[in-house]
């Protein structure tokens, strides 16, 4: 027995294949289409944001000595001498005894140090009224120094650190990166991923089919759940159970951050992908303690330049071949992604039916999480057999129940992790 026949846990199989990734260099691109890759530098305020005083409200730009006492029973009476709207830069002072109509975000006019809103003056009446060039103003409050003065500098100070690396970018980063005038940005790139299903059963999609084959859907979800992830899949194609059809195929995935195939895995008559492995490269492992997604294989495709490029090995199972991509496949992404080594949210849920777990590996059914008066339950997708998609389809998360536990009996609490879970579950 060599030592990568060994049936590895779960934990080891993750660390083995986690120590062959890193973080991918960086590429400049469009701020928009860079949303959720991750910065590879910190962002520093160019200048200040904003860049100059402006006024927070519609409303008069004063002196603010002119405001004090003023009441609605005794306003003070301000002359008006212009305008300014945002946008624009007022070319006049205002000196005591004088006003400027002001609307948000344009600019505070030289002398000025508050603004009044409209609200508390008489503009409120004379709108009313007419349409009229006003040359006077009526201040019915005191207003201090400063009020509904948005200084410049107030969300963005220049030199401040903004953004660090490492941030993953969502709507409101890519907002404050325009907002500093970024138009395209540095980011880690997305790891591309070359998909390949083997097995002579299987049709593409579209085709015709005939009996005892099957359409190949390993190749879709996977590369679902690798977008999903981050990454930019390849699809390869479908490879024959034949050795140098497969071999064929890989090379044209050897230009790729990672290679993952399905099928040709276990310890059938046609499982050839281990083979491959072997003569091409180096085979790490091929069978991980855990249900499903056992017989897993990881390792290396060696390239002419000497580069090493990673496989994972699904089985062909459905099923399998999904969790074992959740479990591995997307751990690795998110690596090479610079999202560190990450993990789904896992939950408590009581369980609502027992789980059995007859030959002590790690076992990961698929359920679905409601949520009652605060607590969540795990309500099993029925029948869990590794062919039946469907039971994926319907679940939003994967019940665990460790190795060493037998049965996993209704009612307990168990641990729940989560594949689907956006939003809160109701
Ligand atoms: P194998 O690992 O080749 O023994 O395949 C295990 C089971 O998964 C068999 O029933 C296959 O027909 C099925 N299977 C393998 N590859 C795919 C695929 N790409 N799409 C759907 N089913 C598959
Ligand atoms: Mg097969």
């Amino acid at each position: 027995m060599h030592n990568h026949d060994k049936m590895i846990d779960i934990e080891e199989a993750l660390k083995r294949i986690l120590k062959d990734f890193v973080p991918l260099e960086s590429e400049n691109k469009p701020i928009l289409s860079a949303q959720g890759q991750i910065l590879s530098k910190d962002i520093l305020g160019q200048f200040n944001v904003p860049s100059f005083d402006n006024s927070a409200m519609d409303g008069f730009a004063v002196v603010s000595d002119d405001t004090i006492g003023s009441t609605t029973q005794k306003p003070s009476t301000l002359k008006v001498i212009g305008s300014v709207s945002a946008g624009e830069i007022s070319r006049q002072t205002v000196k005591k005894g004088t006003a400027i109509r002001i609307m948000t975000g344009a600019a505070i006019p030289k002398g000025a140090n508050a603004v009044v809103p409209f609200e508390e003056t008489d503009e409120v009446d004379r709108k009313i009224i007419l349409e009229k060039e006003i040359t006077q103003i009526s201040i019915r409050s005191e207003t201090k120094p400063g009020t509904h003065v948005r200084l410049s500098g107030q969300d963005i100070q220049k030199g401040e650190k903004v953004l660090s690396a490492g941030t993953a970018l969502q709507a409101a980063d890519i907002g404050v990166l325009a907002s500093l005038g970024y138009e395209k940005i540095d980011v880690i790139k997305r790891p591309k991923i070359s998909i390949l299903s083997t097995g002579k059963e299987l049709i593409e999609p579209g085709g015709s089919i005939s009996e005892g084959k099957i359409y190949d859907s390993n190749s879709y979800s996977v590369a679902a759940a690798a977008i999903n992830a981050g990454a930019l899949p390849t699809m390869l194609g479908i490879a024959g159970d034949d050795r140098s059809e497969i071999i064929q195929k890989l090379e044209m995935g050897l230009d790729s951050d990672m290679i993952i195939t399905s099928a040709g895995v276990s310890v059938g008559d046609y499982d050839i992908v281990k083979d491959v492995l072997s003569d091409k490269g180096k085979m790490e492992f091929w069978s991980v303690k855990i249900r499903p997604s056992k017989p897993l294989a990881y390792g290396n495709l060696l390239r002419d330049d000497g580069k090493n490029i990673p496989l994972i090995g699904l089985p062909g199972n459905p099923v399998s071949a999904l969790i074992g991509f959740e479990l591995f496949g997307r751990p690795a992404i998110h690596k090479m992604l610079g999202k560190g080594e990450t993990s789904r949210p896992i939950i408590s849920a009581i369980l609502q039916e027992p789980i059995y777990n007859y030959d002590g590996r790690k076992v990961f059914s698929r359920a679905v999480i409601s949520k009652k008066e605060g607590v969540y339950y795990a309500k099993l997708t029925g029948h869990q057999g590794s062919n039946l998609l469907t039971s994926m389809s319907k679940a939003n998360g994967l019940v665990i129940c460790p190795s060493h536990i037998p049965v996993q009996a209704s009612g307990e609490s168990v641990d729940v992790q989560m594949t689907d879970w956006p939003e809160e579950v109701f």
